[in-house]
């Protein structure tokens, strides 16, 4: 099975209490398609400027992702600059300049047309919907978004709601959008907005799914997946990119879509955030293997059971 992930591939600058790491890889879809990578195929579509080099070509390469959906634009790479100096859970963000992608008309390559999954990581929602409109044939489609485009380009982003399965995104997200501060009324508002599945993320605190019914195959109460509490949070830039590729990796790896599935899933996305807030950047999830990933699949079903 192989996933198709539009979003931002990026350049960071992002200041934490560890320290600070300038102009390094990020952007959603950058880490959407590491963590997915470990998991199944991945195909990505973006745009990125005369600053995208060898080196961060390399980075794809490495893990077999396919970036013929990726444009060369005259001009800059997005640019994302962040900080955590207040509060590890939420990024203030500094400058967002989104330079090629202000004009970037995706392009889908016939190569990617099989694919079976389909992620719209964060990016202007009328990017997000074209792509979702130029792929009917997808059996899933999931989607992130963050508060910038919540808070002003609200109109485009329900229409993308409309034509997503599952939307991931975080509380303060789901509050924003719902406009309503009680997570759970403010859950099942958002469910009224289009997707089957909601997965709110609780950056450290972990992730909750909450479904529209019965019917959507995951039973109608929440599951809850933890975090796995860390002594050392060095970037927590890209944990919910990586979540989310965890998640829609792993059962794009699964011969069927079970509530069991989703279930491991939710867990297999809290494993590959855990991992990439252990180093600034791309770094840790660059470098890992699957046994390690399964390995700390075990010891977060270790540290939750209770008999
Ligand atoms: P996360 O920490 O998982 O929410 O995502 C962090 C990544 O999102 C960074 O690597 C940024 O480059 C990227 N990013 C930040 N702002 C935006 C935006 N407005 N649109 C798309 N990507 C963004």
């Amino acid at each position: 099975m192989a996933i198709t992930v539009v979003g931002s591939v990026a350049f960071d600058s992002i200041e934490s209490p560890a320290g600070r790491c300038e102009r390094c890889l990020g952007g959603a879809a950058t880490y959407f398609s590491l963590a997915a990578s470990y998991f199944t195929d991945v195909r990505v579509i973006a745009v990125v400027g005369e600053d995208f080099g060898a080196e961060e070509e390399q980075v794809f390469a490495s893990h077999d992702i396919d970036t013929q959906g990726i444009e060369r634009a005259a001009g800059k790479s997005f640019f994302w600059q962040g900080s955590y100096l207040e509060n590890l859970n939420e990024a203030k963000t500094h400058a967002t300049e989104l330079n090629v992608f202000g004009s970037f008309e995706p392009r889908i390559p016939d190569s990617y047309r099989d694919s079976e999954f389909l992620f719209l990581a964060n990016i202007d929602p009328i990017l997000q919907r074209r792509v979702r409109e130029s792929m009917p044939q997808v059996k899933l489609v999931a989607g992130d978004t963050m508060n910038y485009w919540i808070k002003d380009h609200k109109p485009a982003l329900l229409e993308v709601l409309k034509g997503l399965d599952v939307l991931l995104i975080n509380d303060t997200e789901t509050r924003m959008l719902a406009q309503n501060s009680n997570l759970v009324q403010a859950a099942r508002s958002v469910l009224g907005m289009g997707p089957r599945m909601l997965v709110v993320k609780h950056g450290e605190y972990g992730a909750t799914a909450f479904h529209r019914s019965a019917e959507s195959g995951v039973g109608a109460k929440p599951f809850r997946a933890p975090a796995l509490p860390l002594e050392h949070v060095v970037d927590p830039t890209g944990a919910g990119d990586s979540f989310a590729g965890g998640f829609f990796g792993y059962l794009a790896s699964q011969p069927d879509i079970t509530p069991a599935a989703f279930r491991r899933a939710m867990f297999y996305g809290s494993v590959m955030g855990s991992f990439t807030v252990e180093r600034f950047g791309t770094e840790r999830l660059e470098q890992l293997s699957r046994d390690e990933i399964d390995a700390r699949f075990d010891l977060f079903r270790e540290i939750t059971h209770l008999d």
